[in-house]
């Protein structure tokens, strides 16, 4: 995929980006202003009964351990400051917000139970860092990973991807992300809160928290809130991971490289993690279940650690490193930019059990340059590879974002088209036949030519072929084409 085009059409198509519903963006309003007015953001709270109610719920609880009960919007930001109430408002209206737009097959409660014990954990350790940032880290740490919400939204198909990329290589979402991408819900996330209007002090640590080393920005606060963010987000792996002992060894050698090793101590924030999601998950609709004791999870973790050294941690860190670039190589194409004869498999695969799953017909696309061995004969072997190049681009620019394409073999490329019946398949090789025709390109100032032959066949969801089946379709289909003449296509239906 070409990554700057699918991150323009995010980032640019502003009414597919998730919206923020009408109090939050009020309230958006209200604090963006130089000097907020707190009357006024005390009654756009108090205007919306069922924020509200929720944030009296989540103050009255044991997380914030108040000796009175709080009984208004008013009374609540005399006990606590506009900031924590504001904040609260801000996550409880998004929160909702997310829940109510999601599709359904998205693991929507795991990624919000993962966000809340991003926000406690941020929570806890800025407490310890810098308790001015509490409320600020809690508020950040629950919508880190907004990036991923928007991706799942905006390129569901591809995001399928992600989740088999991390499932195959047991990498983490922003690796995967930037696997199939190119770019990774980390700066999707910071784009879309910069779009909400909050200020930098969220957006840009939300934009680096895998990553807090790469930040430029010149300010102390939003440099630990960055790195918060980062130990939260290490912590969420500690707690989801099964290679728990890495996740705790990169928080220890974390605190300790930002200096906050004497700030806050492990067990302790477990021990607040396993008290205080208790109390703070409910109000937002997650589940607890029984085996949910952060404490004991780090326990473990660190009896693993034991034996190992830091030497060995650094091998572990290079080791999956280097396994991502095995990947990447094997995936890939030596001489263009197209994915590999083995990876065109791998999607046909996907995309078939995705056709059947969801019902839509699948058309694919085996396309051939034309006497190949005549223009290599010709002009030499590296005008010929040169064609094949000018070819891959070509068709790469003609198609869909979320179409495939491979060079599947010397001068053969595959194409798999989702969600495409026969019709659509025959357009597209229509409107390659046409781009490939038109194509003026020369090779050390000789001018080249040349044409494509392509065999187009489409599957219905309720057809039964396997995959070499249907490749074998689209092969007889092309040599039909190339048999009646070459430079056109043919098509199998069954
Ligand atoms: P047809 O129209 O029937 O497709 O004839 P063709 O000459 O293109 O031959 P065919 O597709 O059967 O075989 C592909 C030829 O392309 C074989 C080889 O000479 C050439 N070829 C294969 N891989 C490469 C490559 O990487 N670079 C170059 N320059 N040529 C290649
Ligand atoms: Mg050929």
């Amino acid at each position: 995929m070409d990554e700057n085009i699918a991150f323009e059409e995010i980032i640019k198509n502003t009414d597919r980006l998730p919206t923020v519903p009408g109090v939050a963006l009020k309230l958006l309003d209200a604090v963006r202003r130089d000097e907020p007015d707190l009357n006024e953001i005390t009654k756009l709270i108090s205007s919306d009964p069922s924020i509200s109610a929720e944030i009296l719920r989540c103050i009255n609880s044991p997380y914030y351990s108040l000796q009175t009960k709080v009984t208004s919007v008013n009374h609540a930001v005399s006990m606590l400051g506009i900031k924590t109430v504001k904040n609260l408002a801000l996550s409880f209206s998004l929160v909702k917000n997310f829940h109510e737009e999601e599709p359904v097959n998205f693991a929507y409660e795991s990624f919000w139970k993962d966000s809340l014990i991003g926000a406690v954990s941020a929570r806890s350790l800025a407490e310890g860092i810098n308790p001015d940032l509490a409320e600020d880290a809690f508020f950040i740490g629950l919508l880190h990973n907004v990036g991923i919400l928007t991706l799942v939204r905006c390129l569901p198909k591809q995001y399928s991807l992600v989740i088999k990329e991390m499932q195959t290589s047991g990498c983490s979402y922003h690796e995967a992300e930037d696997q199939v991408f190119g770019f990774n819900h980390m700066a999707v996330g910071k784009h879309l809160i910069q779009f909400w209007g909050l200020p930098e002090l969220f957006y840009v640590p939300i934009g680096f928290h895998h990553q807090p080393d790469n930040l430029t920005v010149d300010s102390p606060e939003i440099e630990m809130l960055t790195r918060i963010l980062h130990l939260s987000a290490l912590f969420i792996d500690l707690f989801n991971d099964t290679e728990k002992c890495l996740a705790l060894g990169l928080i220890e050698l974390h605190a300790k490289k930002y200096e906050f090793d004497d700030k806050f101590n492990i067990d302790e924030i477990g021990k607040k993690l396993h008290e205080h999601t208790r109390q703070i998950f409910p109000l937002f609709e997650i589940s607890v279940k029984d085996n949910d004791d952060y404490s004991e999870l780090i326990d473990s973790a660190r009896k693993e650690i034991i034996n190992l050294s830091g030497d060995l941690m650094n091998k572990v860190v290079q080791q999956q490193r280097e396994i991502q670039k095995l990947r990447e190589q094997i995936i890939r194409d030596a001489m263009t930019p197209l994915v590999n004869y083995q990876y065109f498999h791998e999607l046909l695969e996907q995309e078939l059990y995705r056709s059947r799953r969801y019902q839509f017909p699948l058309s694919i696309i085996i396309a051939d340059i034309d006497d190949l061995k005549t223009i290599n004969d010709a002009v030499g072997h590296q005008a010929g590879d040169y064609v094949i190049k000018s070819a891959a681009n070509c068709i790469r620019k003609e198609l869909r974002q979320s179409d495939h394409v491979a060079r599947y073999g010397g001068d053969r490329f595959g194409l798999i088209l989702p969600e495409t019946p026969l019709t659509g398949g025959l357009r597209v090789a229509e409107r390659l036949k046409k781009a490939i025709n038109a194509l003026k390109c020369g090779h050390e100032n000789k001018a080249l030519t040349f044409t494509l032959s392509f065999g187009v066949a489409t599957l219905l969801p309720d057809q039964d072929a396997s995959k070499d089946e249907f490749i074998q379709m689209a092969e007889k289909a092309l040599s039909s084409a190339k048999a009646n003449g070459k430079n056109q296509f043919c098509a199998v239906k069954n």
